[in-house]
C-alpha cells in the first residue's frame, strides 16, 4: 500500500497491465510483425493524404462534435448520425461504457478467451470482472446467462472474437440481448465486423433493442491502428451518457480528417477483405498440412493449435529467431495456441514455411 493514505480507487490496483504484440527482435532486422493483428497493407493513400493534409491545421482545435467523420460512417452504414460516438481507438468507447454504467459492487461479464481490455477496464471503474466458459474456444450464450445476476451491468462479445477467431449467430446474438437482466446493457465488440462480407456487426439488433451498444474501430480493416480512432452505436440515451464523459477534444484533426477519408475509401476496404480471406485459408491449410489445426477464422488472423504448452512456446520461440513475431496467447487462458495475423503473401509463406520446419524438427 502505498504512504500518507495516499491510495488508488478501488480496483485500480487489480489492473495488470496490458501486453501488446511484439514488434522487435534483437539483433534481427528484418522482422514480420504478425503479432497485433495489423492490415499488413496499412491505411489508403486517401486517409494518408488526409492526415498530411491536417499538419495546416496544427494550431486549431479539432471539432467536438465530429460531425463530418459521424456523417460518413453513417452513411456507409446506413445509421442515425446522432447514436454515433467516437473515441480515441473502440477501446476508450468502452471505457466510456465502463465508465457511466458499472462501479464497485458491479459485475462486468465476458467470455474466458475475451479480449483483455474488459477485465482491464471493469477494474478501472471499480466493477467486478466476471469471466464464463466458452465452448471449444466459440461464445457461449448459455454459460454467459448463467454467470448473469442483478449484478450484472455490462456484458461484452466480439463477434467475431479474438484471439479465437470464432464467430456466433445472429439467432445467438439476440437470444443474449433477449436474457439480459434489467438495466444491463450488451456491447458487441465488432472490432473484426467488416472481414465478415456483409455482416452488420450487429447494428441491427441495435436499432431493434434498447439495451445493445456496438462498438467498431479503424485500427484493423482500416489500417489506422497507429492513430487511435473507433466509434460506437447505440440507443441515443446511452450515447447521450456516454457523451458526458467523453472529452470534448479526444480525437484530433489529423485522427478526423484520417478517419473520415478512410471511411469514403471503401475499395481499400473491400481489396483488403478479398487479400485476407484468401490468405487466411491459405495459411489454415498450409499449417493443417504441417500437423497444426486452427478453427475456421472469421477475423484477420488464425488461432494456431499445438499440442501443449511447451511445443507452442518452442515454436513461438523458434519464429521469433527467425524474425517471425506472433503472439502468445497464454494471458488468454490459451496457452498451447500461438495467434497469427494474416500478414501479405510472403510473410504468410515465411511463418507457414518456418512453423514446417519447426514440425519437421520437433517430430524427426
Ligand atoms: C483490436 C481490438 C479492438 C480495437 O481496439 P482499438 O482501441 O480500436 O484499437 C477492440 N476489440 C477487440 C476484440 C480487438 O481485438
Amino acid at each position: 500500500m502505498m504512504t500518507n493514505k495516499i491510495e488508488p480507487q478501488p480496483g485500480i490496483m487489480e489492473i495488470d497491465l496490458y501486453v501488446g504484440g511484439a514488434s522487435k527482435v534483437d539483433g534481427v532486422s528484418d522482422v514480420v510483425k504478425l503479432s497485433s493483428n495489423e492490415n499488413p497493407y496499412g491505411p489508403g493513400d486517401a486517409a494518408k493524404e488526409a492526415y498530411a493534409r491536417a499538419v495546416h491545421d496544427l494550431h486549431r482545435y479539432p471539432s467536438t462534435d465530429h460531425a463530418e467523420l459521424r456523417e460518413a460512417i453513417a452513411a456507409h452504414h446506413g445509421l442515425d448520425p446522432a447514436r454515433i460516438i467516437c473515441g480515441v481507438g473502440s477501446d476508450e468507447v468502452l471505457q466510456f461504457l465502463c465508465q457511466s454504467f458499472a462501479g464497485p459492487g458491479d459485475e462486468v461479464l465476458f467470455t474466458e478467451h475475451g479480449f483483455g481490455m474488459y477485465r482491464i477496464l471493469a477494474h478501472a471503474s471499480g466493477a467486478t470482472p466476471v469471466e464464463v466458459k466458452e465452448k471449444d474456444r466459440v461464445t457461449d450464450v448459455d454459460a454467459l446467462i448463467a454467470g448473469m445476476s442483478e449484478k450484472t451491468k455490462l456484458v461484452f462479445i466480439a463477434n467475431p472474437n479474438n484471439p479465437t477467431g470464432t464467430m456466433i449467430g445472429g439467432n445467438e446474438v439476440a437470444r443474449l440481448a433477449d436474457s439480459l437482466p434489467e438495466g444491463a446493457i450488451l456491447v458487441l465488440d465488432g472490432a473484426y465486423a467488416e472481414y465478415v462480407q456483409g455482416f452488420d456487426g450487429g447494428a441491427a439488433l441495435v436499432e431493434a433493442r434498447s439495451n445493445v451498444v456496438m462498438t467498431r474501430t479503424f485500427s484493423k480493416i482500416y489500417g489506422l491502428g497507429g492513430l487511435r480512432i473507433g466509434w460506437g452505436y447505440g440507443p441515443q440515451e446511452i450515447i447521450d451518457v456516454l457523451t458526458r464523459v467523453r472529452q470534448p477534444f479526444n480525437l484530433s484533426n489529423g485522427q478526423l480528417a484520417a478517419a473520415t477519408a478512410a471511411m469514403n475509401d471503401q475499395a481499400h476496404v473491400a481489396r483488403s477483405r478479398r487479400e485476407n480471406t484468401r490468405l487466411r485459408d491459405w495459411l489454415r491449410n498450409a499449417l493443417a498440412e504441417h500437423g497444426v489445426p486452427s478453427d475456421p477464422s472469421f477475423g484477420n488472423f488464425i488461432l494456431a493449435r499445438f499440442a501443449d504448452t511447451e511445443e507452442a512456446q518452442a515454436c513461438d520461440a523458434f519464429l521469433r529467431a527467425r524474425g517471425l513475431l506472433v503472439r502468445q496467447v497464454a494471458g488468454y487462458n490459451l496457452p498451447h495456441c500461438l495467434r497469427i495475423t494474416i500478414g501479405d503473401e510472403p510473410s504468410c509463406r515465411r511463418v507457414a514455411h518456418a512453423i514446417g520446419q519447426f514440425k519437421a524438427g520437433d517430430e524427426a
